[in-house]
């Protein structure tokens, strides 16, 4: 199959629906490719995301930008933070005929939390009408690039038609979500980091990626949505309440958490919950409340043993480095969406996660929807110019192929990137030996990795995974200090010169490099 579009948006969760909608509106002639089915995939589907929402009134705005402003450690921008407040206010209304708002105590609609399915489906639909192509089950697998190094369109593999497609865009936007790398987290099994790849391997640079240290909490058997714990209390085998600060202390919490583990298991206990959640618990998060059926515990009642699911970028903040106004990369011609842009320039250090990354889901599509729409139509689709594929691993080995583990490789990623004790008590030492297993198994997707049919989807998602683990990894070890969700066991001051955006480039050749975006010398990842 081959396609000529206006633009070309990657990916199938909220980003990606509202950046087709936007350029739909603005004119453009737009195709969606999912991963999988438009409506069901990506993490906001299986839950009740709640969007930062707050009144276009000046006082409230500026006392909603301070506040989140000083849990962003320096790192945030203050009118990016007043834009997204306003965008998401003048939008989620616009699904009135689409989506059933519930309705607050005054019997008034009640806009920022939504049932995540039924919102995904009236996404869809509104983009459907709005005259967008969508091609559900179309995972993409590389960029496409003219020869001066602008993109030109991407390339992938349609799952049900067992067959290759190519189209060609005038813009393209990358809305593939963040990596969870296969943790099992909720939703996020098509989460593996292949925006960050595409984008990587035309040389895109990336920025915060080093705040991917997420985690949520859920049953120990299932990943659920992590709302009913807010309020719960934790006891380890025996019985004895454990020690564990409040929610919302981040990071203490979760390392609290997990010293309990490292102890045993650790069981929740619910009962303390808001009345109000446990009455509509089961209309908003359904998918929590069914595993817990399933095996008769009643939720609010009963103790039940909970584990930490790795939320790596979905939660964290880092992603591809945005450069203009309209969600513009650095490489001309692509876009950036949802949670394969960076949020810190509206979270910063701190996890986007609890209404900041849905709202900035909706408006960085909105606005990279437009940027997109009107620089197709400022250039014209450049059809008839010459363009090359630009993906490398797993697709084009340096060598000769040969047959490579690749489950055995995503294991290799999960072991340095998930596990407590090394995501929250970072050193310098075992960082710097992630960094030489990653490259290791870098170098033999490189160098050796090639699949056939389906098996390329697969392969690429393993050089995807490992991808983000690198850059995460070179980020987390040139960042020098604590902040935010980022915790060095050797450094656990916060250094005031540091206050800046780290970026990270280089997954297009042999060396990661680092630096921060105050600094023009870029150091080299050994
Ligand atoms: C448990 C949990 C609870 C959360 N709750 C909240 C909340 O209450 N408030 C809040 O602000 N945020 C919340 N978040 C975060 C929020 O859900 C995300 O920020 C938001 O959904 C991101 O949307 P997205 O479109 O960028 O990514 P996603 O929704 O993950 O969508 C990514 C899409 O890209 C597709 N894709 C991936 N690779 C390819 C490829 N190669 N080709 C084609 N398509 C591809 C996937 O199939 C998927 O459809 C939560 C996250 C989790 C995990």
């Amino acid at each position: 199959m081959i396609v000529d579009t206006d633009v070309l948006v990657i990916g199938g969760g909220m980003a990606a629906a509202w950046a087709a909608i936007s350029a739909a509106r603005e004119g453009a002639d737009v195709v969606v490719v999912d991963k999988g089915f438009v409506g069901t995939s990506g993490v906001t589907a299986t839950g009740g995301p709640n969007h930062w929402w707050v009144p276009p009134d000046d006082a409230q705005r500026e006392s909603a930008v301070e506040r989140r402003y000083a849990t962003s450690c320096g790192l945030a921008d203050k009118g990016w933070m007043a834009r997204i407040i306003d965008i998401t206010w003048q939008t989620l209304p616009q699904l009135a005929g689409y989506y059933r708002f519930a309705t607050d105590s005054r019997g008034q609609p009640y806009y920022p939390g939504v049932r995540g399915p039924e919102y995904l489906r009236a996404l869809r639909n509104l983009a459907l009408e709005s005259g967008v192509h969508i091609f559900d089950q179309h995972p993409a697998l590389e960029l496409l690039v003219h020869k001066d190094g602008s993109i030109a369109g991407a390339a992938g593999y349609a799952r049900l038609e067992r067959q290759h497609w190519q189209i060609r865009a005038g813009a393209v936007i990358l809305a593939t979500g963040g990596c969870a790398f296969r943790s099992g987290l909720i939703g996020s099994y098509t989460n593996t980091g292949d925006g960050h790849l595409m984008a990587g391997e035309v040389g895109a640079e990336f920025s915060g990626m080093e705040f991917n240290v997420a985690y949520s909490i859920s049953p120990a058997w299932i990943s659920t949505r992590t709302l009913p714990y807010t309020g719960a209390r934790y006891y380890d085998v025996s019985g004895q309440e454990l020690d564990i600060p409040p929610f919302r202390s981040g990071t203490a919490y979760l390392k609290a958490l997990a010293k309990a583990f490292a102890a045993g298991p650790v069981y929740a206990d619910l009962h303390d919950a808001p009345v109000d959640l446990k009455s509509i618990l089961r209309h908003i998060q359904p998918a929590t409340i069914a595993p817990f059926e399933r095996k008769g515990i009643k939720i609010f009642e009963d103790r039940f043993e909970v584990k930490l699911f790795g939320e790596g970028t979905v939660r964290g903040t880092g992603g591809l480095k945005i450069t203009g106004a309209h969600c513009e990369t650095s490489i001309a011609g692509l876009y950036a969406a949802g949670d394969t842009a960076t949020r810190e320039l509206i979270a910063g250090a701190t996890s986007g996660g609890g209404a900041q990354n849905a709202a900035w889901a909706l408006t960085s599509g909105i606005l990279s929807g437009k940027g997109a729409a009107h620089l197709a139509r400022r250039l014209g689709r450049r059809s008839t110019e010459t363009i090359k594929p630009a993906g490398a691993a797993a697709l084009r080995p340096s060598g000769t192929a040969k047959p490579i583990d690749m489950q055995a490789i995503v294991q290799r990623v999960q072991d340095q990137v998930l596990p407590l004790e090394r995501a929250l008590w970072r050193t310098s030492k075992d960082l710097s030996n992630t960094s030489v297993l990653l490259d290791e198994a870098w170098r033999e997707i490189i160098v050796y990795g090639h699949a056939e049919g389906l098996g390329i989807v697969a392969a690429r998602e393993t050089a995807a995974m490992t991808s983000v683990a690198r850059l995460c990894t070179a980020a987390a070890l040139a960042r020098e200090e604590s902040r935010g969700i980022h915790s060095r066991a050797d450094r656990t001051d916060t250094v005031p010169e540091y206050t800046s955006r780290l970026l990270v480039g280089g997954l297009d050749s042999d060396h990661l490099w680092t630096r921060y975006e105050t600094d023009t010398t870029m150091k080299a990842i050994a």
